[in-house]
């Protein structure tokens, strides 16, 4: 975690007006919320829908040891150590850049539609064999969470993997300038954020922007069974190492021989083989990324099958739940894109040990004006040999069983509004088999982890 004296972080943070006699403090740590604060914290105010500003005195009453504050703010507390920035949230940002320019760590950024998280809790649990590692919280991608991460590196920390996610044109430019990935992934492309974004080819260039702040000797690893991506290479801003990952034989880095089940997934890589605790052959990919991270970084085969078979990946990824009840709940409620949709059921409708399969659709959320398409296409690769029940929740995700209902026999696609009639069919359902199996996925604004907890 940064330590530094409030002249340091003046400077580092390109502001003014701190009084000379508060020179000499040393913040340890940096907060934006003030309910989280810990003794020593820097606290910053970032101007979002609510302003940090009227958290300022809650923040030093909960022991922060000085804050920054806004020029155009009125009222400064000049009882109090502050230093006056133009804006909270670049100066954040520029405190973490500062912040990561001085740690002798190497930096790994991901990006990606999806997989991001998956593929950073591998890339960690892999290098943390051999390394030390400070990775990304949980999901703290974001413009804000990226510089609270790097400003939590730790000075004996060794490798930082580090989430980036966006939202538009210019996000990962902007992460990437600030923690110089000296390793970057691009998981894949996908249709996330088609709304804001326009086209394929703009989510590929979004993401390529990982490549801006990476130094010349950096390498970016990225999936290679993606054409935008292997097009979008020839453009990049400097020229960099680029070596690529996937199913194909072309790839530098390939997965081989997927196969899959509840109980984990397994492919060869070369002459080596591996096996990961979570279902779905998209995590193969995940994991042929990870691995070409760690061989790029020295790491072995033994460390990195130990790595993979003890990965804890975080919640509501193809999470496997065994109930009381005997059946099982596989919890994808993390998000929902088509592609991770898609590849959500196909991981499901192979999983043969399972007398009845139910499939459970929320929303898929932020996908433009082609958002109707995309869930009638959803319906139309739901295979009736392999599912049992399709159910449906939200105005959208009807799309997804109308589509359907036509090659399902007659009550077993249902489309619901209500959660929890949702819940209550499903428990009628289960009943005469309970040793099934229910796919729960939707968009994160869905919360369909809020079944799983009913049903578990
Ligand atoms: P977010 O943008 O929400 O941070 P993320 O990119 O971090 O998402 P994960 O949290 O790792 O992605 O995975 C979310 C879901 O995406 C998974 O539950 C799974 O359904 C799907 N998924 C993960 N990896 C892939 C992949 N390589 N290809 C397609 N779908 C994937
Ligand atoms: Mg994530």
């Amino acid at each position: 975690m940064i330590t530094r004296t409030l002249k340091e972080i003046e400077r580092m943070t390109g502001g003014g007006g701190l009084q000379s006699k508060w020179d000499g403090i040393e913040i340890r740590g940096v907060s934006i919320d003030s309910k989280s604060v810990e003794p020593g914290n820097l606290f910053i105010p970032i101007v979002r829908v609510k302003d940090g500003h009227d958290y300022v005195p809650e923040a030093i009453a909960s022991g922060a040891a000085a804050a920054l504050w806004q020029t155009d703010h009125p009222n400064p507390p000049l009882h109090i150590p502050i230093i006056f920035v133009d804006s909270g949230m670049e100066a954040l940002q520029l405190l973490a850049g500062a912040y990561r320019a001085q740690q002798p760590v190497k930096v790994i950024g991901i990006t990606g539609s999806n997989g991001k998280t998956t593929t950073k809790d591998m890339i960690d649990s892999i290098l943390g064999t051999t390394y030390k590692v400070h990775k990304t919280k949980g999901n703290l991608n974001s413009q804000v969470g990226v510089p609270l991460t790097l400003l939590r590196i730790a000075p004996d920390t060794e490798i930082a993997v580090i989430e980036m996610g966006m939202s538009e044109r210019g996000q990962i430019e902007r992460l990437s300038r600030i923690a110089k990935p000296d390793l970057a992934v691009i998981t894949m492309i996908g249709v996330s954020h088609l709304a804001t974004l326009g086209s394929r080819e703009e989510i590929a260039a979004a993401k390529l922007e990982i490549a801006v702040g990476m130094p010349p000797e950096g390498v970016l690893l990225l999936n290679g069974d993606e054409p935008l991506l292997l097009n979008g290479i020839k453009a990049l801003p400097q020229p960099l190492q680029c070596l690529c990952f996937g199913e194909q034989e072309s790839n530098a880095y390939r997965a081989d021989a997927i196969t899959t089940g509840a109980a984990g997934t397994r492919f060869s890589h070369g002459a080596a083989s591996y096996q990961i605790p979570l279902p779905g052959k998209h995590n193969a990919l995940n994991a042929i990324a990870a691995i070409a991270v760690a061989e790029l970084l020295s790491v072995g085969e033994s460390d990195i099958r130990r790595g993979l078979q003890q990965l804890s990946v975080s919640g509501m990824r193809m999470e496997v739940i065994r109930t009381a009840a005997g059946f099982t709940i596989i919890n994808d409620a993390w998000n929902a894109s088509p592609v991770s949709v898609k590849a959500a059921i196909e991981t499901f409708e192979v999983l043969t040990e399972y007398p009845c399969k139910i499939i459970v659709l929320g929303d898929m959320l932020e996908l433009g004006v082609n958002e109707r398409i995309f869930h009638r296409e959803i319906g139309r690769i739901v295979n009736p040999g392999r599912i049992d029940y399709l159910f449906t929740l939200g105005v959208l995700a009807r799309e997804i069983a109308e589509e359907a209902a036509s090659s399902f026999p007659k009550g077993r696609v249902r489309a619901f509004t209500d959660m929890q009639e949702l819940i209550q069919e499903i428990r009628n359902t289960i009943q005469p088999t309970p040793t099934g199996a229910i796919l729960i996925k939707g968009s994160r604004g869905m919360a369909l982890e809020n079944i799983v907890t009913a049903l578990a």
